[in-house]
């Protein structure tokens, strides 16, 4: 059993769940994938390689692995939910095209410190932030730009 599988099944014990073969498939197919996903992709992805799931265990199982610290949510935009694997993978926040759907990910130590230096500056421990923000990429300025024919700053 990969390490994953180890940290879900220890988790799902605690809870005094169990590791069944649709929570494995789900599992699997998460770790798979690139890394921004949402559920009905997750869902879509495991139909079309035929297994057989339902989609409520999809959507069931996802908030499972967030509390078991194996994904995390990346950003929530028009009722969805995208996710990503956190496991093995470096801290960094994210920028979202509401236009196309684009996920930009950045990482700035200058953010990092200065959100440390608010936490502590409240006598607040921090363990865990996500910043998001949404906008528009570069090709959706355009794009819209040539529809409305109206700068969108004064800049270019
Ligand atoms: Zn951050
Ligand atoms: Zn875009
Ligand atoms: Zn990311």
């Amino acid at each position: 059993m990969d390490k994953t599988a180890a940290i879900f099944k220890e988790f799902l014990k605690g809870r005094g769940l169990k590791f069944t073969p649709e929570r494995k498939a789900v599992l699997r197919e998460v770790f798979s994938l690139h890394r921004h996903f949402d559920a009905e992709t997750l869902y879509q992805e495991l139909y079309r390689k035929k297994v057989r799931i339902s989609r409520a265990s999809v959507y069931r199982t996802l908030p499972l692995l967030v509390k078991s610290g194996l994904i995390a949510e990346t950003l929530r935009c028009q009722g969805k939910t995208s996710y990503e694997h956190i496991y093995g993978h470096g801290h960094h926040d994210h920028m979202l095209c509401i236009g196309c759907g684009k996920v930009i990910e950045f990482r700035s130590e200058k953010i990092e410190k200065l959100q440390n230096e608010i936490c502590r500056r409240h006598g607040f421990k921090p363990v865990e932030h996500r910043l998001g923000i949404k906008g528009y990429c570069r090709e959706c300025q355009r794009k819209i730009k040539m529809k409305k024919k109206l700068p969108l700053d004064s800049a270019e």
